[in-house]
């Protein structure tokens, strides 16, 4: 299917850029016509991801963003600024897993877990705002999980930080609703990325078998549901929860 043209004119700020979904958005965004800057703590692994869109005829560049840190955010927005002149469209996707029930949790791990999976999203709505105020049509989508929309055993700083960012996006979108900026959450199910881990036979078995469709997703289908968010045929849609799960959450 062709999707050029379907972001043209657009400037998106994708998190987590270096890898997984957020590699697939700097992709199939740049493949539509928008112009990328990929932000991740990964230097060496955004710069290739940057180089090779560029080098199949998109435009993108890379910038090293903490997602916990404001001075980043500010940067990163400077950057987008500097280079392209606006900002359109940000995809707050950078994200953690580790597993960890009640009791197994620590203060720590739960700190990390806010930080990189909460506190990051409303930190980078904030720095982009004022920008995406400027444009009068802009989007944001923030990347939650199957894990934000229903609870499991054993991950329990995940759920509370993907179930925030669902509350998170639904608030932000009423907040700016006549002021042009839509906000969306996505909840991915199990996709084929390596947040997921070394998954022995076994369990990737198990996952498979538990999911409707009968497979895992691949990272463009994430990226995918966020190409029509963020682009203007979603123009009506503002504060939706999409799940792209192979039928997970209709279960
Ligand atoms: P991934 O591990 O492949 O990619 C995550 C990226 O985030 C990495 O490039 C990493 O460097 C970056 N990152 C981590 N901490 C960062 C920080 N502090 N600042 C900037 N970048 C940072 O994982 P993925 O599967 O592509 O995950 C992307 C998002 O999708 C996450 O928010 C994750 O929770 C969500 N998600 C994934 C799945 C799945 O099955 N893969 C399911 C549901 C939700």
């Amino acid at each position: 299917m062709d999707i050029k043209e379907m972001l043209a004119g657009k400037t998106a700020l994708v998190t987590g850029a270096a890898s997984g979904i957020g590699k697939a958005h700097v992709e199939v965004f740049a493949r539509a016509g928008a112009r990328v800057i990929a932000a991740d703590i990964q230097e060496d692994r955004g710069q290739a991801v940057v180089e090779a869109v560029n080098a199949a005829g998109g435009e993108a560049r890379f910038v090293r963003l903490d997602v916990t840190s404001p001075a980043d955010w500010q940067h990163a927005v400077a950057v987008a600024i500097a280079a392209y002149g606006r900002l359109t469209t940000l995809v707050n996707n950078a994200g953690i897993y580790h597993p960890g029930g009640v009791e197994e949790e620590t203060e720590e791990g739960w700190s990390r877990m806010v930080a990189i999976n909460q506190t990051s999203v409303w930190l980078g709505m904030k720095a982009a705002m004022p920008e995406l105020l400027k444009t009068g049509n802009a989007a944001i989508v923030n990347i939650s999980s199957l894990y934000g929309l229903v609870g499991s055993p054993g991950s329990l700083s995940y759920h509370a930080t993907k179930g925030a960012v669902r509350l998170m996006s639904k608030s932000a979108a009423l907040e700016y609703v006549k002021r042009g900026v839509r906000v969306n959450s996505i909840h991915p199910g199990q996709i084929r990325t390596p947040i997921l881990g070394n998954l022995t036979p076994e369990l990737d078995a198990a996952i498979k078998a538990a999911i409707p469709m009968g497979d895992m997703g691949e990272p463009e289908d994430i990226a995918h549901g966020s190409l029509f968010l963020c682009s203007d045929l979603a123009r009506y849609i503002t504060g939706i929860e999409m799940p792209i799960d192979g039928g997970w959450s209709a279960a």
